[in-house]
């Protein structure tokens, strides 16, 4: 009897090479789909997992299946399809496992994964032999096949450690290479585990042509799978390219115009600075360009029209620049542009390219309009040593620029600029002034000339800023009105002036300073209204002091919300009459309630017959046009007795008080001790006006 160890089977060469092609190519493929497992996450992970068990299962599969059909045992085969096919849903499913178990994240996880990949290929393996039938007496090594399962648990296990502990692409390829040993090992191993006798009775094989064709047939499933999964993958890479490259576009440049924004810009001003540091003589300019008449288009034309102005300005800014030059939309009608030169002349070549661009005109289908900008630059490294302080430095410039009707370029000078940003750091603080609780009112009080009764008090605005100390509202209140904040913070004066007010418990008026800004709002005696309702003050206890200045700005509109106001049961007083323009003409434009005759001619007034004049003419104005006349600024007791001699109605000053927060006045009205300062602003008669007589 012939016996012949499955090992010393005749081999057909060429069949062994594509089997272990397939094997090759199916580890490789499973590398990269088990990447892609690992770098996603819930369904796309498990979407991976699923394609990495199919690619690695039928490789493995088709491996051994080709390998067996290399075999010629010298007798007829038959492969048994129930088990056939187990042995191939043995290796999906089980290297499935094996993988989902390695990428988890408990300790030892990649080698336990590789471990049960090593025993689903041994499965896989042992049961495709169980399904092989060869006409012949089969017999088994222990020793053999209990090698070739150590062989692909270690394997296994070696294989998927790389895989997934290995950060370089070097260590992936061991990995992957392992993994190949690991089938590959098993296979051999395996196999001399075996040995055929031929039934002598039984002669000749199969066909080996037929052998050959069912061989190359499952090769070519096996490298389809497997080339599907690669496919896969390469087109997820492409997708996931494109997507960051997009994503790389839109983070880097503006969405509208297509140029380059912040993010850019600053990168580009960076690393200019950084080029220019290490070359001597080399310089960097940064320029602030704000378009100036591009909210008249949005206005007028409408937002189709702001865009389409946007769009060929960068247009326009894209065309003309050379090597050295970036522009960028930093927002809005905002633009930036740097520059890199040597030379002064090319810095002023390129700022006089760019003002040529912005002051081309626009044409739209029916109209033609040219925005203009106002144009800033500060220049490293004499204005500023890194990006941030270049760009709030050209910012600077360019405020001026805008500020000034003649120029459209400022360069950044620090004597005239530096002024402006202490103003705008200001401002900025001021915003939060409100919220921070930096702001309080103190107030002054307001007394009948005549009787010497205290008639009201004016509130006074206070900020107490964190680091500058107080600072005075004349000051504050012109940087309130120029960046808006005047609104927010008239309206809590209104509110807590009438909140304190409220609260006084007598019939005391309180004055409050209204600003132009203010007056000019719509809602103002709707505010006044609701805030009125909501403190419980009566509207005849609330004045409103404002200037003439408030009236002239826009008389007609002014007037309308002064009536309604005046509606409501709220005073108004005409606060330092005299010092407007034309003060006559105002007062005949509205009845004011009071006149506040300026605090100017009180100075005067001792010495100075031609103040003391005037002070006359205010006071016979105010009787014949049945208007109280309040003087203020009173100091002096001979000021005072002038006022009483020529009949003036009511005195503020600081004779009579100064301006005090409103715990000392309540101290002062309610307490036991009256301190000599503040017995000024006591209920009574102020003791001035005591020591008068009165
Ligand atoms: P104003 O309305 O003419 O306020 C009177 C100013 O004269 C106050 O200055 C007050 O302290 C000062 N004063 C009072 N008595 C005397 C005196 O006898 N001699 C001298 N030399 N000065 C006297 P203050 O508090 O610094 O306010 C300045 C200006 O700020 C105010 O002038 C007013 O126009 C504005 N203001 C104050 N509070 C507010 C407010 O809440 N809102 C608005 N819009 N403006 C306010
Ligand atoms: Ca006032
Ligand atoms: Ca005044």
């Amino acid at each position: 009897m012939r016996v012949i160890s499955c090992i010393a089977m005749e081999h057909n060469l060429w069949l062994v090479l594509l089997a272990a092609f397939v094997c090759v190519t199916g580890c490789w493929v499973t590398s990269g789909l088990f990447q892609r497992v690992r770098k996603t996450e819930g369904v796309q992970a498990k979407g991976w997992l699923v394609l990495t068990a199919v690619a690695a299962g039928s490789s493995i599969w088709c491996t051994h299946f080709v390998a067996m059909l290399a075999y010629d045992p010298g007798a007829p085969i038959f492969f048994e399809p129930l088990l056939t096919m187990a042995s191939l849903v043995i290796a999906i499913i089980g290297t499935g496992l094996g993988f989902a178990w390695a990428t988890g994240s408990r300790r030892f996880a990649a080698v336990t994964g590789g471990a049960v990949v090593g025993l689903s290929i041994s499965a896989m393996h042992y049961a495709g032999m169980a399904a092989y039938h060869v006409a012949g007496i089969v017999e088994w090594d222990g020793v053999y096949v209990a090698a070739s399962v150590l062989i692909a648990v270690v394997a296994g296990s070696l294989a998927l450690r790389q895989w997934v502990d290995g950060q370089s692409p070097k260590a992936f390829l061991i990995g992957t290479a392992i993994l190949v040993l690991a089938i590959v090992g098993l296979h051999f191993t395996g196999m001399a585990a075996v040995s055929v006798t031929p039934m002598s009775f039984v002669t000749g094989g199969t066909n080996p042509s037929v052998l050959e064709a069912m061989a190359v047939s499952v090769a070519i499933v096996g490298l389809l799978i497997a080339g599907t999964g690669a496919v896969s993958h390469l087109i997820d890479e492409r997708t996931r390219f494109e997507n960051y490259e997009r994503l790389q576009h839109l983070a880097l440049n503006d969405a509208l115009t297509g140029l380059p924004n912040r993010t850019s810009f600053n990168d580009c001003l960076a690393h200019e600075i950084e080029r220019a540091r290490e070359n001597e003589g080399t310089r960097v300019a940064v320029i602030g360009i704000d378009l100036d008449r591009f909210k008249e288009i949005n206005d007028m034309r409408g937002h189709a029209a702001g865009d389409q102005a946007l769009k060929t300005v960068s247009r326009r800014m894209t065309r003309l620049l050379k090597d050295g030059e970036f522009a960028a939309r930093l927002g809005g009608d905002e633009f930036a542009a740097i520059k890199r030169f040597s030379e002064q002349g090319d810095l002023l070549d390129f700022v006089a390219r760019l003002e040529k661009a912005l002051f081309q005109p626009l044409r739209f289908d029916d109209f033609e309009i040219v925005t203009g900008a106002s144009i800033g630059v500060a220049v490293y490294p004499l204005d500023g040593e890194d990006c941030e302080r270049l760009v709030s430095n050209a910012d600077l410039a360019m405020y001026r620029a805008k500020a000034d009707v003649q120029q459209v370029v400022c360069f950044y000078e620090s004597a005239m600029d530096e002024a402006a940003r202490d103003r705008r750091a200001l401002a900025n603080d001021l915003r939060h002034a409100i919220e921070r609780g930096e702001l309080a009112l103190h107030y002054q009080l307001q007394a009948s000339v005549l009787t010497g009764e205290v008639t009201g008090y004016e509130a006074l605005l206070r900020w107490l800023h964190p680091e500058r100390g107080m600072i005075p509202p004349s000051e504050f209140i012109p940087i309130a009105e120029e960046n808006g904040s005047i609104q927010a913070i008239g309206e809590w004066v209104l509110r807590t002036a009438c909140r304190h007010a409220a609260g006084w418990h007598n019939e005391h008026k309180v004055a409050v300073n209204l600003s132009p800004k203010q007056l000019s709002h719509n809602n103002l005696p709707k505010l006044i209204h609701e805030i009125l309702l909501e403190t419980g003050l009566p509207a005849r206890r609330l004045e409103l002091e404002l200037t003439e200045s408030a009236i002239i700005a826009d008389k007609a509109r002014t007037l309308h919300a002064l009536r309604q106001i005046r509606a409501l049961g709220v005073t108004i007083a005409i606060d330092d009459f005299g010092t407007g323009y034309s003060s006559l003409d105002t007062l005949r434009s509205f009845p004011f309630d009071k006149i506040k005759l300026d605090r100017s001619f009180m100075g005067d007034i001792e010495q100075s017959p031609q103040a003391k004049a005037i002070v006359r003419a205010v006071l016979a104005l105010g009787r014949s046009l049945e208007i109280p006349v309040l003087a203020e600024g009173v100091e002096t007791k001979i000021q005072l007795s002038i006022l009483q001699k020529e009949g003036c109605n009511e005195a503020q000053g600081y004779l009579l008080g100064r301006p005090q927060p409103l715990g000392r006045i309540i101290e002062a009205k309610f307490g036991p001790y009256i301190p000599e300062e503040t017995a000024e602003i006591t209920v009574s008669t102020p003791p001035a006006l005591r020591r008068l007589g009165r």
